[in-house]
């Protein structure tokens, strides 16, 4: 499946309701015949034979799909700007081919024989979590009229470009009327898709698995209850950082040598990977051994590129440690949004702005930046990398305040795709929340209601996928912490090598074979809640502000 990670929509392909690509090219599932010959007295040969069907159709889907993700990586980093047109029919060329695979109605046939056979019987074995996956997927995917999803596709286009004319001009009435044609849309999905409570849940379903509405409001109405008040407090401390130490030139050669350096030793392979720069960061997966980074230089403001390539390495680590036997079928994808981010989070948050992490590595920072850095403390330089403020723009947010920012949009999406909040009242709402949340209140719809792609791309309910990604990424972490023993020592002598192994061994190696709930509760012996999260940000940040 294409797909892109990173913390702004405009990157991010909307795919995994898609339910898995496929094996490589020419590559016959040798494994799954292995499991199937151990499998005595049934039918093999009808099971055996739709399998293999499955999975090799599924596989050529996943070969154009990589293709298709080529061509968007050469877009975004390379391309001429006059190829632009060309490249738009390559792309909706491919675009038409893998829907019509993703729809093809021999899928239906396949699983439907597979659906009682005793391939299918264990949802954990590697036969059964395949199944498993790309019939939710396929079941999902031809619900939706073929009508609705050519609407929803034509909507999001034009309101997206109607959105960023709208944000440049700060004028919610102009984007107004697509907003609400696309809500109508998402109501119609939501209605085409089915679901018991809330129409929130089957389109949070497409980027989070399994979870509900209900389980996201718990887990961020309970951490809001504690952040509220902390983010208070911390504004009311009388210690603050010097944030301007971390606005100084630093050239960008120096900046890039820098970054690649920390990229290897946290355990990127740039053998099986590239770092190219962008307007957008973002991580994008060619094919096995090929997960390509990209980050943005400010020449006056280091932390940018710094904490923008731990995050997509972030993401990397996890694509490039997904079993490549498995590539493109379900044993061999990321779980979901929320698990993905939890490991761009967990490198550019946990690890990132950690103490242990800088005492290793700021005397390296000092040698490479000896102008901007040479005369600061590791001191200052980590109370200011760990800055916390109430700020109108989510991108720009900070480890606390972010999830906050979350929470409002996630309130928001779901009051309007019920009805409780017309679309003509948005903006007002907005800045209630704001206030109620943050104790600001934006000055403008454009840092205000108009800020964020999502909702014109017809993004509903991708939102808490971000918070999601912050909660597990702290509840791995004080597990990985806890089984280490001496996680914060191993950091600070740059020995990252267990904690990479860690996650490989508790997240990565299992593909799809586990829901997200289940990974958590596997990996940390608990379901997900707030307090890790919390401890590690009190645990942090209260020495800094002394709160
Ligand atoms: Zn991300």
């Amino acid at each position: 499946m294409a797909a892109y990670f990173c913390s702004e929509a405009s990157e991010i392909s909307n795919t995994n309701a898609g339910g898995g690509a496929g094996w490589k090219a020419g590559v016959q599932p040798i494994a799954s015949r292995a499991i199937l010959q151990t499998i005595a007295a049934m039918p093999t040969t009808a099971f055996t034979s739709a399998y293999d069907s499955l999975c090799h159709h599924v596989s050529q889907t996943a070969l154009l799909t990589s293709i298709e993700n080529v061509l968007c990586w050469d877009e975004r980093t390379q391309m001429p700007p006059e190829a632009g047109p060309y490249r738009a029919v390559q792309r909706s060329f491919l675009a038409g081919e893998i829907h019509r695979r993703r729809t093809d109605p021999r899928l239906g046939e396949w699983l439907a024989i597979l659906a009682d056979s005793p391939l299918a019987t264990d949802p954990y074995s590697d036969a059964g979590a395949t199944i498993r996956w790309i019939q939710r997927g396929y079941e999902k995917q031809k619900k939706l009229p073929q009508s609705l999803v050519e609407e929803l596709a034509e909507t999001a286009s034009q309101a997206e470009q109607v959105w960023s004319e709208a944000h440049k001009a700060n004028s919610f009435a102009t984007f107004q009327p697509l907003l609400e044609r696309m809500i109508e849309l998402k109501k119609q999905q939501a209605a085409a898709y089915g679901y018991n409570k809330t129409p929130y849940d089957p389109l949070l379903d497409d980027f989070e698995p399994d979870a509900t509405a209900d389980d996201i409001q718990i887990i961020l109405t309970d951490l809001a209850e504690e952040l509220v008040p902390l983010v208070r407090a911390i504004d009311r401390s009388a210690r603050q950082p010097d944030i301007n130490i971390l606005w100084q030139p630093c050239s960008i050669g120096a900046q890039d040598v820098f970054n690649r350096s920390i990229a290897e030793a946290i355990g990127y392979s740039f053998a099986a990977g590239r770092l190219d720069t962008t307007h957008h960061p973002f991580t994008v997966t060619l094919g096995p051994q090929d997960t390509r980074i990209t980050t943005r230089y400010d020449e006056h403001f280091m932390p940018s590129a710094l904490f923008s390539t731990l995050h997509e390495v972030g993401h990397a680590l996890y694509e490039q440690g997904l079993p490549d036997e498995h590539f493109g079928l379900p044993l061999g994808e990321f779980v979901s949004l929320g698990i993905h981010e939890s490991q761009s989070r967990l490198w550019e948050n946990l690890v990132g702005r950690s103490r242990p992490f800088w005492e290793y590595l700021f005397p390296a920072a000092q040698d490479a930046f000896p102008d901007a850095l040479g005369n600061e403390t590791l001191d200052s330089f980590y109370f200011a990398i760990n800055s916390v403020q109430p700020s109108f723009i989510r991108v720009e947010a900070d480890e606390v305040t972010y999830n906050l920012h979350i929470l409002i949009r996630f309130e928001l999406e779901q009051a309007m795709l019920t009805g409780d909040l017309v679309v003509a009242d948005l903006p007002g709402a907005w800045n209630e929340k704001y206030a109620a949340y943050l104790g600001i209140e934006p000055p403008n719809d454009s840092d205000g209601c108009l800020q964020d792609v999502h909702w014109a791309a017809g993004l509903i309910g991708y939102f808490p996928t971000y918070a999601l990604g912050n909660l597990y990424a702290a509840q791995f972490y004080a597990q990985a912490q806890a089984d280490l023993k001496d996680l914060g020592s191993l950091l600070s002598r740059g020995e990252f090598a267990p904690l990479l192994e860690w996650l490989r061994s508790n997240i990565y190696q299992h593909g799809q074979r586990y829901t997200a709930s289940e990974l958590v509760l596997r990996a940390t012996g608990r379901p997900l809640s707030h307090e890790a999260l919390l401890t590690s940000l009190r645990t942090k940040l209260g020495p800094l502000y002394s709160v």
